[in-house]
């Protein structure tokens, strides 16, 4: 059975105190139940804080990308390894943000997303159409190739991914997409999904969730939670979103 997960996206935001109160609410808040996950995906810097505050919690964390180098010279590059030393189950690849603003082609995600899996790190790969590629109802046609680069990379790592559906007019503005568009979006994934062998993978919906439309689109088919970016930074928020 496929299990439920919820992962917060703090993106360049926090600082020390702040992620102190922020993690110690989620930890106490935080009742673990079967087949129900909660992570964070703190930047860099703050990791090794995420891993001493969660470390012994029902509580996952990771990275909010990942190199797809081993190892060299990529100055300002984090690897796999690198991440797995600070216990990261998960590392962000392809978020619409590193498309957009650095240069993050379908090829690179697909190539981080293998160097994840490779160090045993879940790559959760993201996925989504621009509005202009909406309106234009190329949606199916570009989640689709962002999706089957990332399959072509791992080949029967595919059952390993955690895959998220965000559609880039959705992040950060306040509007999301109804529980309907995300599922037919969602659906045509899982179909692409099982032809690669891999139907039980998580797909999660991102895309300004939360607490009060949280519950709405989880109970769609084919989405198995979200990935949360705003509303991951508040404690009483982001624990309502995952417990919806
Ligand atoms: C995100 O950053 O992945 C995201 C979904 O952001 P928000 O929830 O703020 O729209």
């Amino acid at each position: 059975m496929r299990g439920k997960l919820v992962v917060g996206n703090w993106k360049m935001n926090g600082g020390l105190a702040a992620n102190a109160a922020l993690l110690s609410e989620l930890a106490t808040g935080w009742k673990p139940a079967a087949g129900r996950e909660l992570a964070v995906c703190a930047p860099y810097p703050y990791l090794p804080q995420v891993q001493g505050a969660l470390a012994g919690t029902p509580i996952a964390w990771g990275a909010q990308d990942v190199s797809e180098h081993d190892a060299g010279a990529f100055t300002g590059e984090v690897s796999a390894r690198m991440l797995a030393e600070f216990g990261c189950r998960y590392a962000i690849v392809g978020h619409s943000e590193r498309r957009q603003y650095f240069g993050d082609t379908d090829a690179i995600v697909a190539a981080k997303a293998g160097s994840a899996l490779a160090t045993g790190i879940t790559p959760i790969a993201c996925v989504g159409e621009t509005l202009a590629e909406r309106e234009g109802r190329v949606t199916e046609a570009v989640v689709l190739r962002q999706l089957d680069a990332v399959l072509a990379a791992v080949g029967s790592g595919a059952t390993r991914l955690v895959i998220a559906y965000e559609p880039v007019w959705a992040i950060g503005t306040g509007r999301t997409a109804s529980p309907a568009e995300a599922q037919a979006v969602h659906a045509t994934l899982r179909a692409r999904l099982a032809k690669a062998g891999a139907v039980d993978v998580p797909l999660l919906y991102g895309g300004s969730v939360k607490a009060d439309n949280a519950a709405a689109l989880f109970a769609m088919a084919d989405i198995d939670g979200g990935l949360i970016g705003g509303a991951s930074l508040k404690a009483a928020e982001f624990l309502a979103i995952a417990r919806a």
